[in-house]
């Protein structure tokens, strides 16, 4: 009926603002056109939507944000590292204190845009003086990373430092032993490629090992089938 047009308008557009809030919240600032595309921001908006306002670990208690993660929803290449820190605790956005910026460099350096990619942590509140996530709390926050790993399906996933890489490899063994190769993605019903290599922060007290990062990075943009940005081959 014509008389209740505006109703089911102002219903619509209380649904498209409640939507938008929630892509705020993801960090998306892509809007896919493809259905198979629409899909994957979805089933990431799911994920985000599953973990709320989370109160499942200590952690809760000392965050401003929660920092989900930010990107392309229909990444191929996903980085993951360890907690957010006091930058990104206060913008709720992943890497944007001084390491942030060093991996943006480094993604722009493989020839994509840091929106091109997508980027999340293991834990996703910041832990207490930037000290180490706790067993307890990487337990409680890995189901959100599977998810967001599940939803975005990359080909490959770099993990950045100690933490993201035994997490995702389940595994104990130190970074120093699993750079710069690729393992197979453990504990997923999404199989794909895990290149470990050194978190940005490390790269910040330790310029020299940044030429074993851009030799890890060169490995991805490979298997990634990326032209050598000019100037790097
Ligand atoms: S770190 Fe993860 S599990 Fe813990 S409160 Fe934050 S979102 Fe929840």
């Amino acid at each position: 009926m014509l008389t209740d047009k505006p109703a089911e308008l102002k219903t619509l557009a209380g649904a498209i603002a409640s939507r938008m809030r929630l892509y705020q919240m993801l960090g998306v600032d892509f809007f896919p056109g493809s259905p198979a595309s629409v899909s994957a921001l979805d089933a990431l908006l799911c994920v985000r939507d599953t973990l709320g306002d989370c109160r499942r670990c200590k952690l809760c208690t000392g965050r401003t944000n929660i920092v989900f993660g930010s990107g392309n929803p229909n990444a191929t290449l996903m980085f993951v590292g360890e907690g957010p820190g006091e930058e990104e605790d206060h913008q709720g956005l992943p890497f944007v204190g001084r390491a942030g910026q060093l991996l943006t460099k480094m993604i722009v350096a493989m020839g994509v845009a840091r929106e091109d990619v997508y980027i999340a942590n293991v834990v996703k509140c910041r832990p207490p003086n930037n000290r180490p996530p706790q067993p307890d709390e990487i337990a409680a926050c890995r189901p959100f990373l599977y998810g967001q790993i599940e939803a975005i399906r990359p080909t490959v996933i770099c993990t950045l430092g100690t933490f993201a890489t035994q997490t995702l490899l389940q595994t104990q063994q130190v970074i120093s032993s699993l750079r710069g190769i690729f393992h197979p993605l453990r504990g997923s019903r999404h199989a794909c490629d895990i290149l470990p290599t050194y978190h940005p922060a490390y790269l910040l007290r330790n310029p020299n090992a940044k030429t074993q990062v851009w030799g890890d990075l060169q490995k991805i943009m490979l298997r990634l089938q990326w032209p050598s940005p000019r100037g790097t081959t």
